[in-house]
């Protein structure tokens, strides 16, 4: 419909030569599209101004309640081509529900759910040309809500802004490398028990990248984050859920026990890995028995997965005392069978079967 949003067109569009330059090798989030969707909320009014309109800076007071207390929350998602042309979402109603479960933890007014996947529909599109047509490549959608009053006391915002920006990426890893090696940190923890690690919140993410840095000098790709409690449960990587495969075929993935992020992608290939027949468990696994199993070979892959990743196998793990391979280092069959069905279906090759598509 759209009929929410009042559509301001670009007074001066990127030209379509440049957009195509841009959209043969866009990298990853560096470049923007045309517009941005917008709709605020203030105590007593609710939320109101549903906008398309020419992407611009924001203008926010020096004392701006997200600049100082973090309350900010975010969602990541893509819109797809699909082969007659036309284009499609993937489970949009699955963000808002979880963008919902985040505003709620950061004590943020909660944006009706329809209204969020209205805003995504509507800025997809006013930008639809920027959906690239390359295999492997997409528009991703960066919906996110800060907390706008200027006040400098700690307490929950009144007033929010709630943004949608649009880019197309290609592939999350530069090296092309086949398997990324991961870094299973002892100095750093992501998400405590009662803390906000199944929220999607900026302030996780601040928080990881010092652990990120110890990563990238140690030549590692993701860090691997173990409970903070015991130091000792796989929990999930800095933006990625994680999945083990054995040599019995059956797959396993860490529980949603409130500290990590419930991965969309996570429980699509659950879905997807049970109506191929396999067994999946979700129980903690230990970095332990995950060296174990890998060295004695009774694990045989390993995978990252998420929005931004897909399916991205691990062929490595380093730590400070630990240094292990996972199969022969490479891409395995299950991960690469599970890839080819996600992205089947998204890519829309595969049927459907979920009701997981939201075509535009
Ligand atoms: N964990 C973290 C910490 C993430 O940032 C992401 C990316 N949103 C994921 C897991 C994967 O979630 P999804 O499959 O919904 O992209």
């Amino acid at each position: 419909s759209g009929g929410t949003f009042l559509i301001e067109t670009h007074p001066n569009p990127m030209a379509a030569g440049e957009r195509e330059t841009l959209l043969k090798n866009p990298g990853f989030g560096r470049v923007l599209t045309d517009h941005m969707a917008t709709i605020r909320y203030s105590e007593g009014r609710g939320w109101h101004d549903a906008k398309i309109e020419p992407r611009k800076a924001f203008d926010l007071s020096p004392s701006t309640v997200v600049l100082h207390y973090a309350q900010e929350i975010f969602e990541g998602m893509k819109a797809y081509r699909l082969p007659d042309g036309g284009a499609t979402l993937f489970r949009p109603g699955a963000n808002a529900r979880r963008f919902t479960n985040s505003a709620n933890r950061l004590a943020m007014a909660p944006l009706p759910e329809e209204l969020f996947v209205e805003s995504v529909r509507a800025l997809v599109r006013a930008d639809r040309d920027w959906i690239p047509a390359a295999e492997g490549a997409s528009l991703y959608l960066r919906p996110f809500m800060i907390a706008t009053e200027a006040i400098l006391g700690v307490k929950p915002s009144s007033d929010y802004l709630f943004c949608v920006i649009a880019s197309p990426v290609g592939s999350y890893f530069k090296s092309g490398a086949p398997a990324v090696t991961l870094w299973a940190s002892e100095n750093y923890t992501r998400a405590a028990p009662g803390g906000t690690g199944e929220a999607k919140c900026g302030g996780n993410y601040a928080a990881s990248l010092a652990a990120q840095a110890e990563a990238t000098r140690e030549g590692c790709d993701q860090v691997v984050f173990l409970d903070a409690v015991e130091k000792r449960w796989i929990e999930e990587l800095g933006g990625m859920n994680v999945f083990f495969v054995f040599e019995d075929g059956s797959l396993q993935t860490p529980p949603l026990t409130g500290t990590i992020l419930p991965g969309i992608t996570r429980d699509s290939l659950i879905t997807l890995a049970r109506d191929l027949g396999l067994t999946v468990r979700e129980e903690p696994y230990s970095i332990d028995q995950w060296q174990a199993d890998a060295e004695s070979g009774r694990l045989t892959e390993a995978f990252a997965c998420g929005t931004a990743a897909v399916v991205t196998p691990i062929g490595k793990v380093k730590g400070r005392t630990r240094n292990f391979t996972i199969g022969d280092g490479g891409a395995g069959p299950v991960a690469a069978r599970l890839k080819a069905a996600l992205l089947d279906i998204q890519n829309g090759r595969a049927p459907d079967g979920h009701g997981w598509l939201d075509r535009l």
